[in-house]
């Protein structure tokens, strides 16, 4: 592991300064991803800052009925938070999906959006990889790809983003509240990942320095949500396909409001704005749940290994929608 210098910043504002006004300086917040990542010598910095006992670590609603939660808040005490269980339950649901209670007691709701793809080549330093080193090719191309995307990859680069949390809080409408030189800005959840493109290398839209304060959550409203999260193990595993819904149905068995994301199938996560154009105002019918995530999976494209993702994600919208609307889940 190469040297580098440690510090704990003393306020968000300091923390900024510091990063900012190092090429190569980091923030450290849980250091489950990070952590790894310096031992593995795909991160190389000159300097940590360490944020995690930075005053950010409150869940607390806004008087026009948001729900504010702070970077630093760890994973676990945001899936038990009384708000997020009662009010968000995609959100809870997909936290507790995420990892081990171990690295959920340590993860942060900051580091979990910021953590970096699993790919294995990018986790290789031996093997040529354009996210870790831009430029070398991409390994998994014509490798080993079971674990890879089937939406929005690019020749440069076919991974997935891992995180749970971010999939449900996609399908949510959330938005990352961010700190840098020059202010503060709010990002749509949806926006903040990246689709590879020729660019790999960058996983977000976060310039250098720019710190991630908080998450908003929009108010809650009357709806049923669901995460659900396919996977090889029943714990500790990465997701191969997940999907976050959240739908609200008129009384006569339409859908008013529908909003879906999926997780382990693109660079980001994936809302699935086809299959819900579809869906809204639709009568809540299989033959229109199975339509909808036809659609959205029009554009997918398998690499080989990846091709079961295909009615995996398939299947998993419809049951999904199923279970959200009120029917009997039993994919
Ligand atoms: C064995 C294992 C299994 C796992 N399984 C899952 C899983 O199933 N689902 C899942 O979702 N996750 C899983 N994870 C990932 C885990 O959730 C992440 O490692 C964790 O959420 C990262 O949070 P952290 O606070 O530890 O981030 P750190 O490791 O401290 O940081 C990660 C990155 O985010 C940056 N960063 C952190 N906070 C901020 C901030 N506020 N602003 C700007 N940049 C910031 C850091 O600079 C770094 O680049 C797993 C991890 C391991 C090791
Ligand atoms: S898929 Fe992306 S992360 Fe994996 S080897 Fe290719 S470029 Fe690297």
């Amino acid at each position: 592991m190469k040297p580098f210098e440690y510090r704990r910043a003393e306020d968000p504002a300091d923390a900024v300064a510091a990063v900012a006004g190092e090429p190569d300086a980091m923030f450290l917040a849980g250091g489950t991803n990070l952590v790894d990542h310096l031992k593995l010598g795909i991160a190389n910095p000159d300097l940590l800052v360490d944020i995690s006992r930075l005053p950010l670590n409150g869940v607390e609603e806004l008087p026009d009925g948001r729900v504010r939660i702070g970077a630093t808040v760890r994973n676990s005490d945001l899936a038990a938070h009384p708000l997020i269980r009662e009010r968000y339950r995609v959100l809870s649901q997909a936290l507790l999906a995420g990892a081990s209670g171990q690295l959920r007691n340590m993860a942060t709701t900051g580091g979990n959006l910021l953590q970096r793809t699993r790919c294995l080549y990018f986790q290789d330093v031996t093997t040529p990889c354009n996210k870790r080193e831009p430029g070398t090719g991409c390994s998994a191309i014509g490798g080993y790809t079971r674990n890879h995307a089937i939406l929005g990859a690019s020749e440069a680069c076919v991974a997935v983003h891992p995180s749970d949390m971010a999939v449900a809080m996609a399908a949510l409408d959330a938005e990352v509240v961010v700190r840098g030189p020059s202010g503060e800005r709010n990002i749509p959840l949806a926006g903040f990942h990246r689709l590879p493109g020729d660019k790999p290398e960058r996983d977000t839209v976060l310039e250098h320095g720019e710190l991630v304060t908080a998450v908003l959550l929009p108010p809650a409203t009357q709806s049923h949500s669901a995460y659900r999260k396919v996977r090889d193990r029943a714990s500790y595993a990465f997701a191969l396909v997940s999907v976050a819904a959240v739908v609200s149905m008129n009384g006569d068995g339409t859908i008013r409001e529908v909003r879906m994301a999926l997780g382990g199938v693109a660079h980001k996560p994936w809302r699935a704005e086809r299959a819900e154009a579809i869906l809204r105002g639709a009568q809540a019918s299989e033959e229109n749940f199975r339509r909808a995530a036809e659609a959205e999976l029009e554009s997918a494209s398998a690499l080989g290994d990846n091709a079961f993702k295909i009615p995996m994600a398939r299947n998993t919208m419809v049951a999904v929608l199923r279970e959200v609307t009120g029917g009997i889940s039993n994919v």
